[in-house]
C-alpha cells in the first residue's frame, strides 16, 4: 500500500509553492512527523501536513518521489503546534512552510540520523524528574494581599488575564507561583515565559532556577534565544519537545516552540515592540501566545485551561481595549512592595533654560547633590530613529499633516516633509509658515554630546569620600561583547559609578537599590512624532525608568524623576506626574477612536525594496491598481506609496503602502484575496528593478 504524505518545506515566502509537497511513502507518517525529503538536488528537512491514502488529483507515482528518511526517535509534532503554525502562516501573509521550518532549530535541518538518535540517548539518561513538584509553595515566599488576589482570580479566569502591575509591585512572584500551581496540577504540565530580551533579565532567569530546580530537577529550565549557539537552541528545543523542560523561558521566537504538555503561558512587558518581529513572518508573539493558549484550551477538558498571563505597568493600548470590552481579565496590582512610593516627577521647562543648555543647571545641581550624599543618578537618552517631526521653538509650530490627525516626516535626502498616513508632501519651508522663524528643526535634537557634557558638568563634584563622581554609559554598542553587560551592571551595583547614561537598555528591569534620580533629557521626541505610537512608548519608557528610582523603600520617599522638555503642558505630562496609566490609556483610546487607528482600526503595510525609489512606489501602486474589484476592496482604504523615513539602505530604495479597515476580518479577507495578485504583479512592466516584497501586518511603525 502507498501513501501520498503532503509535507511542507522552507520555500521563500512568495515562492508561489502550495501549502504542502506531495511525496511517496510505503509507511502511513502521522501528521507532524519530521521527515527528510528530496528538493530539486538537495534534500531537506519538512514536516508531515496530512497524510492520504489516495494520490491528490493529476499526480502519479512517475511524478512523485519518494520520502528519504524519517526522523524517527522524535515524537510528531502535535495538532496544536500545527494549528498555530497554520495561523501565523495565513495571518502574517507568508508560506506555511516558512513558518514551520523557521520555528524548529536551525541544527535540526543538518543532523544525521545517527547524530540526533545520540543526543536523544543522552537526553534520556540525563533525564530531568517529570512529575509535579514535590511539596508545596515553599516558604519564604509571603505574598502580599494584592498578589493573592490576583493569584486566586487568574486561577479561575475564564479569558486570557492582563496583570496590570506598577513597577516593583511583585509580578515575578505571582508568575512564580502560577507557575508552581501549573506544575502541581499534571505530571507533565509545561509553561512557557517570555520577556522581551533575556539578556536584560538575569536575574528572571536566576529566580526561576532557583526555585524550580531544587523541585523538578536540574534540566527543568530551559533557555530559548537568538542569542544561543546552534547547539544549545537544539538542546532547549528537543528538552521541550520531548517534555524535559518543565519551563521554558524565551524571547518571542519561544512562542513557536513545540511544547506538548503547554497549560500556562506569560508574557512579562507585553507592551514591548521586540514581541513583533520585524523580518520574515513579521508575527507579534504576544498575539500569538493568547492565540495559542485558546487552541491548547479547547483541546482540553471542560474545566481547564492553559492560561495566558500579559504582565505590564503599562500595557500596550491594544490589550488595555481588549480588556475593556472584556476578552482580557485585567487584574490590578498598583502597590509596590514594601510601601515604597513612586518617584516624584520634576518637568524642567527648558523654555527657561539658558539658551542651547542641553542640561538643565537645576538638574545638574540636583544630580551633585545626590553624588555628594553618595547616592547614584540614571540619565535617560530616548533613542533616536523617530521619524523626525519638524518643530518651531519660538511658537510652537510643528510640521502637522493639514488632513490626517499625524505628523508629516521630514526626508533629509530631497528636503520634503511627507505625511507616512494619506502621502501629501510638501517642499520643507524656508521659515516657520507661522511666524517666519528661521530655525526650525526636528523635535528633540541637540542631545549627541550629552556624555560628554554631562562629564564635564560634574567634573568638580565630588562622592562622600572625596573622590570625583564617575559617570558611565550602558547601550548596545558598549554591551556588545560577551559579559560586558554583566561587567558593567557590577559596577553600578557596587557603587563604582554614580551616574549612569544609556538608552530604553537602561531604563529595563535592572533591580538598582541606590538610584534616586532618574533624568530622561530629550523624551520630546515621543511627543510629536509621526509615529502615533510613539506617546505609548514614551509613557511606558518613562514609567518603566521612574521604576529604576527608589527600589530601596528607605529612599523612596526622596527619589525622583526629572524630565526637560520643551512642552511641560503636554498632558502625557500630566498623567505621568499622577502615575496614572489609566487617564493615560482613556485619552490616547479616544484619540485613536477619533482617527480610526489601532486597536480601533486595523492595518497592514506593503512594503517593496527595489533599485530605485520610483521602481518601488511603482510597483506599490500598480499592486494597489490591480487591487480594484478584489473581494473586500470596498472594505479598505489603500493610500499611495511613500518613501520610508529612512529611504535608502544599502543602494536599496524602500517604500511602503498603508492599508487600513475598520474590522481584522475584512483586513485578513482583503490581504489573502491580494497576495496572488501581489505575486503576478512583480512581472508587470513597473515593477522593473524590484527586489523584494513584503506584507506586514499589525505594523508597529508606520
Ligand atoms: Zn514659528
Ligand atoms: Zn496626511
Amino acid at each position: 500500500m502507498a501513501f501520498w504524505p503532503g509535507v511542507v518545506v522552507a520555500t521563500p515566502a512568495h515562492s508561489g509553492v502550495g501549502a504542502s509537497l506531495t511525496y511517496r511513502s510505503e509507511l502511513s507518517l502521522a501528521p507532524g512527523t519530521l521527515v527528510r525529503v528530496p528538493l530539486g538536488a538537495r534534500e531537506v528537512l519538512g514536516v508531515v501536513w496530512e497524510c492520504p491514502t489516495e494520490p491528490p488529483e493529476g499526480l502519479t507515482e512517475a511524478k512523485t518521489k519518494p520520502v528519504a528518511g524519517v526522523l524517527d526517535g522524535l515524537p510528531p509534532l502535535n495538532d496544536r503546534w500545527r494549528q498555530l503554525v497554520q495561523f501565523a502562516a495565513r495571518y502574517y501573509q507568508r508560506s506555511l512552510g516558512e513558518v514551520a521550518l523557521a520555528a524548529l532549530p536551525p541544527q535540526l535541518r543538518d543532523l544525521s540520523h545517527e547524530q540526533l538518535a545520540r543526543r536523544l540517548k543522552r537526553r534520556a539518561k540525563a533525564g530531568a524528574k517529570t512529575g509535579a513538584p514535590a511539596g508545596e509553595v515553599a516558604d519564604g515566599h509571603q505574598l502580599s494581599d494584592e498578589q493573592r488576589q490576583a493569584l486566586d482570580a487568574l486561577a479561575t479566569a475564564q479569558a486570557p488575564v492582563l496583570l496590570f502591575g506598577a513597577t516593583g509591585s511583585g509580578k515575578t512572584e505571582v508568575y512564580l507561583q502560577a507557575t508552581q500551581r501549573a506544575l502541581a496540577a499534571h505530571a507533565d504540565a509545561q509553561v512557557l515565559v517570555m520577556v522581551p530580551e533575556i539578556n536584560l533579565t538575569p536575574q528572571l532567569e536566576a529566580r526561576f532556577r532557583e526555585r524550580f530546580e531544587p523541585l523538578c530537577g536540574a534540566g527543568a529550565v530551559v533557555c530559548l534565544h537568538s542569542g544561543m549557539t546552534p547547539a544549545q537552541r537544539l538542546s532547549s528545543w528537543l528538552a521541550a519537545h520531548t517534555g524535559q523542560a518543565r519551563i521554558v523561558l524565551g524571547t518571542r521566537m519561544a512562542v513557536l516552540a513545540s511544547l506538548p504538555g503547554l497549560r500556562l503561558i506569560v508574557v512579562d512587558e507585553e507592551h514591548d515592540p521586540s514581541y513583533k518581529s520585524q523580518e520574515g513572518a513579521r508575527y507579534s508573539a504576544r498575539d500569538l501566545a493568547v492565540y495559542r493558549g485558546k487552541v491548547e484550551t479547547e483541546a482540553l477538558a471542560a474545566h481547564e485551561r492553559c492560561q495566558v498571563v500579559l504582565g505590564s505597568a503599562t500595557p500596550s493600548l491594544e490589550s488595555w481595549h481588549a480588556a475593556d470590552q472584556g476578552r482580557y481579565l485585567r487584574l490590578a496590582m498598583p502597590a509596590r512592595i514594601g510601601g515604597g512610593a513612586l518617584p516624584r516627577l520634576r518637568l524642567v521647562d527648558m523654555n527657561h533654560q539658558p539658551k542651547g543648555a542641553v542640561l538643565a543647571p537645576p538638574l545638574v545641581a540636583a544630580m551633585a547633590e545626590r553624588i555628594g550624599r553618595g547616592e547614584q543618578c540614571l540619565v535617560l537618552l530616548n533613542r533616536r530613529g523617530y521619524a523626525p517631526v519638524l518643530a518651531c521653538h519660538d511658537c510652537g509650530w510643528k510640521s502637522a499633516c493639514p488632513h490626517c490627525s499625524a505628523y508629516r516626516v521630514f526626508h533629509k535626502l530631497d528636503r520634503t516633509l511627507r505625511c507616512h498616513h494619506c502621502g501629501f508632501t510638501e517642499r520643507v519651508p524656508r521659515a516657520c509658515p507661522d511666524c517666519g522663524n528661521l530655525d526650525i528643526a526636528p523635535v528633540g535634537r541637540g542631545t549627541e554630546q550629552v556624555e560628554e557634557q554631562l562629564a564635564g558638568l560634574l567634573a568638580d563634584v565630588k562622592r562622600p569620600d572625596g573622590t570625583p563622581a564617575r559617570v558611565a554609559r550602558m547601550d548596545a554598542d558598549s554591551t556588545r561583547l560577551k559579559g560586558s553587560l554583566e561587567v558593567q551592571l557590577a559596577t553600578m551595583h557596587s557603587g563604582e559609578v554614580d551616574v549612569l547614561v544609556g538608552t530604553q537598555m537602561i531604563a529595563k528591569g535592572h533591580d538598582f537599590r541606590r538610584i534616586t534620580l532618574v533624568a530622561s533629557i530629550n523624551a520630546d521626541s515621543g511627543l510629536f512624532a509621526s509615529d502615533y505610537r510613539a506617546p505609548e512608548r514614551l509613557f511606558a519608557l518613562l514609567m518603566q525608568a521612574a521604576g529604576r528610582a527608589g527600589r530601596d523603600a528607605a529612599q523612596s520617599a526622596a527619589s525622583e524623576m526629572w524630565v526637560q522638555t520643551w512642552y511641560p503642558q503636554h498632558p502625557l505630562f500630566a498623567s505621568l506626574k499622577q502615575h496614572d496609566f489609566p487617564a493615560f490609556a482613556v485619552t490616547q483610546l479616544a484619540e485613536r477612536l477619533s482617527a480610526g487607528m489601532p486597536p480601533h482600526g486595523h492595518q497592514a503595510l506593503l512594503r517593496a525594496d527595489a533599485r530605485t525609489q520610483q521602481a518601488a512606489q511603482a510597483y506599490l501602486n500598480a499592486a494597489a491598481q490591480a487591487a480594484v474589484g478584489l473581494p473586500h476592496f470596498e472594505d479598505v482604504t489603500l493610500y499611495p506609496a511613500v518613501p520610508l523615513t529612512i529611504q535608502r539602505v544599502a543602494n536599496v530604495e524602500r517604500a511602503q503602502l498603508l492599508v487600513e479597515a475598520a474590522s481584522r476580518g475584512a483586513l485578513q479577507r482583503f490581504l489573502s484575496a491580494w497576495q496572488p495578485v501581489l505575486l503576478a504583479s512583480r512581472s508587470l512592466p513597473e515593477a522593473r528593478g524590484l527586489v523584494r516584497f513584503a506584507v506586514d501586518v499589525d505594523p508597529l511603525v508606520i
